[in-house]
C-alpha cells in the first residue's frame, strides 16, 4: 500500500504517528505514512524503533523499498514483538546515524561540483562514503579537500526544488549519474539545489540532504583508487585530514 513518505518534505523528522497498514510474512512492516528513510540512490535505510502504546518498542534494523518506490517496508531486528495491522505506533529514527548520513550525502554532492565528471556508483556511509567517476586524469587528493571545504564552509543553502517526471526527461543534460537512475516514477522529482538560485549545484536525488554545507563539517579525501583505466574511487571520510608521516 503506498505511504506517505513524510521525510520527503522535511528532513530533520525524526518523530512520527502512524498506523500499522500491514505486516508481511518476514516481519516487515507497513505504515500509513512514515519518517523512515527507505534505502534508495546509495543511502542506506533508516534505523530506529517503533513504540507501542503501552511504551514497548520494536527495534528496527532497516528500512527499505517493496516492490515499488511508495512501498516502505520497515524491517524488525529478530527477536522483535509484531504489531497488529490498525496498531497506532510511536515512530522514532536514530536521528544521530541519520543525521551522519544526511553530511555524508551532502558532501558527496559537493565532491561532484568541485570533481565534474560522470557518476558511475556511489555509497553512503555513516564514517566513510564513497564516489566513483568516470574520469582517467590523476587529481590531488589534498586539493579536492581543500576546495570540498571551501564549499563546506561558504554554508551554502541546500534545498529542494521539485520537476516532473516529464520536465526531467525534456533536460536528461541535468543528471550527472551515468548508471544511477533518478528517482523517477513518482510523477515528481526532487531537484537538490546548493547555493542561492542553485549557484553551486543542483542535481536529481531523492536522498536526505542537510540545510546548510556548513552543516557538513570537516571532511576529507582519504583516498582516490584507480578502479580500472577510466574510473576513479574517492573515499570520503569525517574529520580533519590525518597528517602525512
Ligand atoms: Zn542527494
Amino acid at each position: 500500500m503506498p505511504v506517505a513518505a513524510l521525510f520527503r518534505d522535511d528532513f530533520y523528522l525524526k518523530t512520527a504517528e502512524a498506523t500499522v497498514t500491514a505486516v508481511h510474512e518476514d516481519g516487515g512492516i507497513e505504515l500509513d505514512r512514515t519518517c523512515f528513510y527507505a534505502t534508495s540512490g546509495g543511502q542506506p535505510g533508516d534505523t530506529g524503533h517503533l513504540e507501542r502504546a503501552d511504551g514497548s518498542r520494536i527495534q528496527l534494523g532497516q528500512t527499505r523499498h517493496g516492490a515499488s518506490k511508495d512501498i516502505i517496508i520497515h524491517v524488525p531486528l529478530d527477536g522483535q514483538p509484531q504489531p497488529f495491522v490498525g496498531e497506532r505506533l510511536k515512530l522514532a529514527i536514530d536521528w544521530d546515524r541519520r543525521h551522519r548520513l544526511m553530511r555524508m550525502h551532502t558532501a558527496c554532492h559537493l565532491l561532484s561540483v568541485v570533481c565534474p565528471h560522470p557518476i558511475t556508483g556511489a555509497a553512503v556511509g555513516e564514517d566513510d562514503s564513497r564516489v566513483d567517476f568516470d574520469m582517467s586524469e590523476t587529481i590531488d587528493k589534498d586539493a579536492v579537500t581543500a576546495e570540498l571545504m571551501a564549499l563546506v564552509n561558504a554554508d551554502h543553502p541546500v534545498y529542494l526544488q521539485w520537476i516532473t517526471d516529464e520536465e526531467l526527461a525534456a533536460n536528461p543534460g541535468i543528471v550527472k549519474s551515468k548508471n544511477v537512475r533518478p528517482p523517477v516514477g513518482l510523477g515528481r522529482v526532487s531537484l537538490v539545489c546548493i547555493g542561492d538560485n542553485s549557484s553551486v549545484d543542483s542535481q536529481p536525488c531523492g536522498g536526505t540532504h542537510v540545510a546548510r554545507t556548513g552543516e557538513i563539517g570537516a571532511i576529507h579525501i582519504a583516498k582516490i583508487e584507480k578502479k580500472g583505466k577510466e574510473n576513479r574511487r574517492f573515499r570520503i571520510r569525517f574529520g580533519e585530514a590525518p597528517a602525512e608521516i
